[in-house]
């Protein structure tokens, strides 16, 4: 097994407004593994973003853990959370609200470094040339700024400031969404070479089924705050058994979009304890693994129950 990078543990994240309460991310174990992509999907408002906000320390869990190479969030110091934020830098689905539109590109790609004083002001234009080279773009951009390129150059800007740092983690949130489906392939085999090259970990948030099941490694899938089941993602097609998972399968063959989670009439449910305790009997595994509400039904397969 690869080498584990993060590890979350019953993590948690609830919401107040007012009386009501929302419980964004529930008790969800996940692990994130050197050289592998984590695919996260599920429908809009099923606490991806807030999960992997988690991750990034951009937000403080309600309760649960999450280790950076063995060590605890909670137990960082102000200035460890600092160092350890360099290790996961994010992607987001809109690059051009985390750039500043007054910048250009030499200084947007090289932000990240600047921040962590790691590059002096007569070596940016070098390094940025370099790392716009890294993401296959014009290193002649260097002087343009963010409103001159196109969507996808942007979504590259956005990776190689990210990757500047040489994180170990890759967070992307709804990365290649916003772009068009040929953009988002070219995005893709991007990703797929850079992590190739360097051995990033990539966790890549993504509501379509069809290309995070393409992309990832691993996949875990999410319905309203839960992980309901996680496994490879080459298994997917064969060996996916919640009824959820299958719900997401079953869209990608259709046209129409699934709804949101909000619109959805009646609640999906997890399959019966029975039925998994089934499933276990017969790939001949002797006991439950019990992580708190996902049961192991194959080597690296969990499954809520009920
Ligand atoms: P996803 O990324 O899967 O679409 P989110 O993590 O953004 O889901 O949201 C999960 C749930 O938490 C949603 O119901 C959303 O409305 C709620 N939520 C997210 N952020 C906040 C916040 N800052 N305050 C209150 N509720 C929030
Ligand atoms: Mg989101």
């Amino acid at each position: 097994m690869a080498k584990i990078l993060l590890e979350t543990n019953e993590l948690q994240k609830e919401y107040r407004k007012k009386r009501r309460s929302l419980l964004a991310v529930n008790h969800v174990d996940l692990k994130v593994e050197e050289g592998r992509t984590l695919g996260i999907v599920g429908e809009s408002g099923s606490g991806k973003s807030t999960l992997v906000r988690m991750m990034a320390q951009l937000e403080k869990p309600t309760s649960g853990e999450i280790y950076l190479e063995g060590r605890a969030y909670s137990s960082l110091t102000k200035k460890d959370q600092w160092e350890s934020r360099q290790k996961l830098q994010m992607v987001f689905q809109n690059p051009s609200e985390s750039f500043n539109p007054k910048m250009r590109v030499r200084d947007i790609v090289t932000e990240v470094l600047s921040n962590y004083g790691k590059i002096r002001r007569e070596e940016k234009e070098t390094k940025a040339r370099s790392l716009l080279e890294m993401v296959e773009l014009d290193p002649n951009f260097t002087s343009r700024y963010p409103h001159q390129l196109s969507g996808g150059q942007r979504q590259r800007l956005s990776i190689a400031r990210a990757l500047s740092i040489e994180p170990k983690i890759l967070l992307c949130d709804e990365a290649t969404s916003a772009l068009d489906v040929s953009s988002q392939a070219a995005i893709i085999d991007l990703l797929k070479k850079l992590q190739k090259r360097t051995g990033v970990a990539i966790v890549f948030i993504c509501h379509d089924m069809a290309l995070v099941g393409n992309f990832a490694n691993d996949l875990a899938v999410m319905y309203r705050g839960n992980l309901v089941e996680y496994m490879e993602a080459s298994k997917l097609k064969q060996e996916a058994i919640h009824p959820y998972t299958r719900k997401l399968l079953a869209s990608i063959f259709s046209l129409d979009k699934a709804p949101d989670a909000d619109q959805v009439e009646a609640p999906i449910k997890n399959p019966p304890r029975e039925l998994v305790e089934k499933i276990i009997q017969e790939n001949q595994m002797d006991s439950i693994d019990s992580q708190a509400f996902l049961q192991k039904i194959g080597p690296k397969h969990w499954i809520a129950c009920s």
